[in-house]
């Protein structure tokens, strides 16, 4: 069969939003240049991935990507230097991402991480709020990346968040981690 781009994607399926620029450009670079024909953002920052495609897609990013994008849940990417969530009590807090800092030389770390840069990368906040979470402000699920990073470093740390957290989340399994450095 003859794969078409996106122009013919499903545009039902619309449940991954990138909020800002930053966003779309370490969204793009999560895959691989030669599916990039397959993906569209609208311009509410809707992402559009075409379905037929996936299937025979030897991506594991593009097949996730998918699998969100098609889900009954809503996900957003920010990239930003500040963090809204939920307390335990309910109340909607900010707080700052904080620095990001380079150490020379500090290779791959467990996740794969090597763009020597550490510090609060990111998180992907779920709904539902509890002691020591830093939950969704609403229903839907937020992946927020900290805007201090390195072009390539906000696309490690995304693909980390979104096919690694949220697509863990979105399949109903165990999808938290308890390292206190290089979220
Ligand atoms: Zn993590």
């Amino acid at each position: 069969m003859r794969l078409e781009s996106c122009d013919v994607c499903d545009p039902d399926g619309k449940r991954v939003q990138v909020l800002d620029v930053d966003g779309v450009i370490a969204l793009y670079n999560t895959i691989d240049k030669s599916e990039h024909k397959y993906i569209n953002i609208d311009q509410n920052g809707y992402v559009i991935t075409n379905q037929d495609y996936a299937k025979y897609s030897n991506s594991n990013n593009y097949k996730a990507l998918s699998e969100l994008v098609k889900s009954d849940i809503n996900y957003t990417i920010e990239i930003t230097d500040e963090l809204k969530y939920k307390n335990e009590m309910g109340n909607i807090i900010s707080i700052e991402m904080g620095p990001i800092n380079v150490i020379p030389n500090w290779g791959k770390d467990a996740f794969g991480f090597d763009t020597n840069e550490t510090g609060w990368l990111g998180l992907t906040q779920t709904p539902g709020i509890s002691v020591d979470k830093y939950a969704s402000i609403d229903n839907d699920v937020h992946i927020i990346i900290n805007s201090s990073l390195s072009e390539e470093g906000k696309a490690q740390t995304l693909s980390h968040e979104l096919y690694g957290h949220a697509l863990l989340f979105q399949r109903k399994q165990p999808h938290t981690h308890n390292i206190i450095y290089k979220i």
